[in-house]
């Protein structure tokens, strides 16, 4: 065991440094900018692997876990376990969590990087991917993610109230965030009460007049973006019938001996949801996937009417449009064509047109690098010293939690390496950063929020009953 540290934790506050060195060992400071699961994972496996490491985790907002709280559907609280490990980690006297502070508004990355020997980036992806089509901001044309932040409590989106007057919902896009949406719609909601889901979306969901949700494809059934489970979840909602086009279906059934072992298992699923679907009960919702649609222009004078798409064919599985047009009424229609980083610090190499920082195993190059091929990945000067990202920020916008937690252990092993090989030279005393005059969260306020959190639901029957103000959550961070 290290005595080369006094813990002192503060009982004042969650900011004001709680160690104070009485030996010459300089503690390693690491500060990670996220507190999604890219940050907590690469933390967790820093604190094993590294020795006299100190980590300060910087959140924009005063809460922590990123898309696992404002993305994770409502009806998947058993995904939200990892929530538990995080904590674990959270809690170690060696790391500290800096709730409401955000790069690039807070505090620049030159302040970072004078003030810690390793900065790793992880601050997701907050922004949503455009079709960059003819009247896409038409009224009732919204984005997945924001629907999503919507019945997840995102502070800044309480009022979003997208329009559910309408009996036709549009998903453009074939991922699991569009099966979200979907099944969300299609619930009932007296499955979804007893769940997290903010109390406004209830309310709205409550009285939603939408009956039918198109799931709009660029490519074919054999392309699909979407996971068994998540399709499986909606074969099965109650009252609700599935609707496949059959003539999307040609050609499926004579491919699928030669398909990989999950591509398989998803196609013969599908297939057997066509065979058995002129057997279905009337039910009251209805859900209907589309494939080989581009959408090419939406249709309204005010507020979204239809969407044109333009026919598709693939060629070596990609789409080609024909000269076929199809269009489809709508009354509302929701892009879900994936997230987006966004550059938040001029000094960062960020590629704007993948929407990530450039990276080689977590590195980031240096700006006079473009490429992020492996050439560079050897050549130390290519690199900027003690600068890293991990996550949806490095590797673009896809991924499940454990796709992202496999990066950040990768990302934290180079982090340790490079320390322990003094590529990073920690040899003088770092001071973290400097907190005056910043309204901060500690780990301490998170609970407090968390707690009140889990009061107001206990009250309504639900999980919890997540608190969408900031001012509120910095509040009853307070203690106030
Ligand atoms: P994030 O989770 O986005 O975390 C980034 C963090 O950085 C956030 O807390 C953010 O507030 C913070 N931040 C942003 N900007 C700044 C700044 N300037 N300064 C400081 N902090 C900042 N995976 C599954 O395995 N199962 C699922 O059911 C599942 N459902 C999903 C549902 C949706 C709608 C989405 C979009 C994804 C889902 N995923 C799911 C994927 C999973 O959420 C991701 O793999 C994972 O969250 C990516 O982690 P991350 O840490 O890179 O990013
Ligand atoms: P995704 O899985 O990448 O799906 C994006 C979809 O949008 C694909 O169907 C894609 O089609 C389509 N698309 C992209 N650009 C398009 C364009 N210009 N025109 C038309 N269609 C376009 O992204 P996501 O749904 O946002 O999910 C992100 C990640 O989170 C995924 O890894 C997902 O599995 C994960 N996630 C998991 C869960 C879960 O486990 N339950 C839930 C939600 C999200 P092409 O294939 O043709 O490009």
């Amino acid at each position: 065991m290290h005595l080369s540290t006094t813990l002192i934790r503060s009982l004042r506050n969650g900011y004001t440094r709680r160690y104070v060195s009485t030996s010459t060992t300089v503690q390693k400071r690491i500060c990670i900018v996220g507190a999604g699961p890219a940050g907590f994972y690469a933390a967790q496996y820093i604190l094993k692997h590294l020795e006299n490491s100190e980590i300060d985790i910087v959140e924009k907002l005063p809460v922590p876990f990123g898309l696992v709280r404002f993305g994770v559907a409502p009806d998947h609280p058993e995904v939200k376990n990892v929530i538990n490990t995080f904590t674990k980690t959270a809690e170690n006297p060696r790391v500290r969590f800096l709730g409401n502070l955000s790069l690039g508004k807070d505090f620049t990355l030159a302040e970072l990087r004078e003030r810690y020997h390793a900065v790793l980036l992880t601050y997701g992806a907050d922004k949503d991917r455009t079709l960059n089509i003819p009247n896409e901001t038409l009224r009732n044309v919204l984005s997945a993610r924001e629907f999503v932040a919507w019945y997840n409590g995102l502070p800044g989106f309480e009022n979003f109230n997208p329009d559910l007057s309408g009996s036709t919902l549009t998903l453009l896009g074939q991922g699991n965030v569009a099966i979200d949406v979907a099944r969300i719609v299609l619930s009932n909601v007296d499955e979804l009460k007893k769940t997290d889901i903010t109390e406004f979306a209830l309310e709205a969901l409550s009285r939603s007049k939408i009956k039918k949700v198109l799931l709009v494809g660029r490519r074919g059934p054999l392309q699909v973006a979407y996971t068994i489970k998540e399709l499986r979840e909606l074969l099965k909602l109650p009252s609700c019938s599935t609707i496949w086009r059959p003539n999307d279906f040609r050609g499926v059934q004579e491919a699928v001996p030669k398909l990989a072992r999950p591509r398989k298992r998803i196609t013969e699923l599908m297939l057997k949801s066509l065979s058995e679907q002129s057997k279905q009960p009337n039910s009251s919702g209805i859900f209907q996937p589309v494939f080989f649609r581009s959408p090419t222009k939406i249709n309204g004078d005010d507020c979204v009417q239809s969407v044109e798409y333009a026919v598709n064919r693939l060629e070596d599985d990609r789409a080609i449009p024909t000269d076929e047009m199809e269009t489809i009424q709508t009354d509302l229609v929701c892009r879900s064509i994936g997230y987006m980083s966004t550059n938040v610090d001029q000094e960062l190499n960020f590629d704007n047109r993948k929407g990530c920082v450039r990276n080689v195993s977590g590195r980031v190059l240096k700006r006079t690098s473009t490429g992020c091929d492996e050439n560079v990945a050897d050549v130390e000067g290519n690199f900027e010293n003690g600068l890293y990202s991990s996550g949806w920020l490095a590797t673009g916008p896809t991924g499940v939690i454990l796709t992202t937690m496999n990066n950040s252990f990768g990302v934290a092993d180079v982090i340790c390496k490079d320390f322990q090989n003094n590529i990073i030279r920690a040899n003088e005393n770092r001071s973290g950063l400097d907190l005056r005059g910043k309204r901060t969260v500690s780990w301490a306020g998170w609970k407090a929020i968390d707690e009140e959190e889990i009061r107001r639901g206990t009250e309504k029957g639900k999980l919890k009953e997540k608190i969408v103000n900031v001012d509120e959550m910095l509040k009853i961070a307070d203690g106030k």
